[in-house]
């Protein structure tokens, strides 16, 4: 069995974005800037914030990080992205999900110039990734695309099931391995029999929530097992969606959970910060 290993690798991506914004910096005296809006007090939400600051600060990336109330209003939260749109030093908006339940997310996001969007949930990087154009993709489906990359997986013809069908992670990475030419099924909590779907993938990414879910007479021998899950256990351990052990002696390839796909997902957050930037040198050039 071989350990996808996302700590490793991540560090390398990190190493490449510190070479890319040294670059920058030299050849077009640009430094790259991520804004982070972080709204109320959630504590995971301010763990992933501070994480994504730090990152950004060792690459040499300027970051922001913008805590606003859970009392604020839509409205005021409209015009604090709408100065961050017109502030030239930023060339990334993030804003830190989810929201208090009296922000609708949806119009949030979709106030974020698509230019900036650095997550890639705007609607209009979603249209363009799912019509496999040029886009910001979200960092967590790209993270997996790298790692299978970086692997030297072969996506393309593979039988691969996404298990979860959410907006940041379940759907654009399906939309990224029809892309690659995978053959894409989508499941989710609906699904009547999940291990037909699963014991036919030559690949299962599995991003749903839920501790374990995915077990060794679930998947084929040699089968790929691609653990986007975090589940926080009651003793405070970290755990993935699919069950690592029962899975580790059946699978060829497995995500550990922590240090697999998580460290990967801030990865391409920067990677995202720095092709923002690249593209604030386009339109400065105009
Ligand atoms: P979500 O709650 O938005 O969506 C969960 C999806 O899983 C839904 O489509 C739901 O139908 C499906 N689902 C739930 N129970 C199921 C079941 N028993 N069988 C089949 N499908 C089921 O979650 P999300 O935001 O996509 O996150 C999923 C997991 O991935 C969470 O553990 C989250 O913490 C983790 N996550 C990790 C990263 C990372 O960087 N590694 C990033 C984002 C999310």
């Amino acid at each position: 069995m071989i350990l996808l290993d996302g700590k490793a690798l991540s560090e390398k991506i990190k190493e490449e974005v510190k070479v890319e914004v040294a670059e920058l910096v030299e050849e077009k005296q640009i430094t790259p800037g991520l804004a982070v809006i972080l709204v109320g007090n959630d504590a995971a939400s301010a763990t992933y914030v501070a994480s994504k600051a730090k990152s950004c600060k060792n690459a040499g990336i300027y970051s922001v990080v913008h805590e606003m109330p859970e009392s604020i209003t839509q409205e005021e939260l409209l015009e604090t992205i709408a100065r961050m749109n017109e502030n030239p030093k930023l060339d990334g908006i993030l804003v830190q999900l989810p929201l208090p339940k009296h922000i609708d997310t949806t119009v949030v996001l979709e106030a974020i110039d698509p230019l900036k969007d650095v997550d890639g949930f705007h609607p209009y990087n979603v249209g363009r990734m799912v019509s496999n154009l040029d886009a910001f993709l979200p960092a967590t489906p790209f993270g997996v695309m790298r790692m299978f990359e970086e692997y030297g997986i072969e996506v393309s013809g593979k039988n691969v099931v996404v298990i979860g069908s959410s907006d940041i992670v379940g759907k654009p990475m399906a939309s990224l391995l029809i892309n690659a030419k995978a053959t894409v099924t989508v499941c989710n909590s609906r699904t009547k029999d999940l291990a037909f779907f699963t014991k036919a993938a030559d690949i299962v990414v599995i991003a749903v929530g839920v501790p374990h879910l995915l077990k060794a007479d679930m998947i084929k021998d040699g089968a790929i097992v691609i653990d986007v899950g975090i589940n926080r256990l009651d003793t405070g351990k970290l755990t993935g969606d699919a069950d690592f052990e029962d899975c580790k002696n059946k699978c060829s390839h497995i995500t550990p959970v922590p240090g697999g796909v998580g460290p990967m997902t801030i990865g391409m957050l920067l990677k995202n910060t720095i092709k923002a930037a690249k593209l604030r040198e386009k339109r400065e050039k105009k």
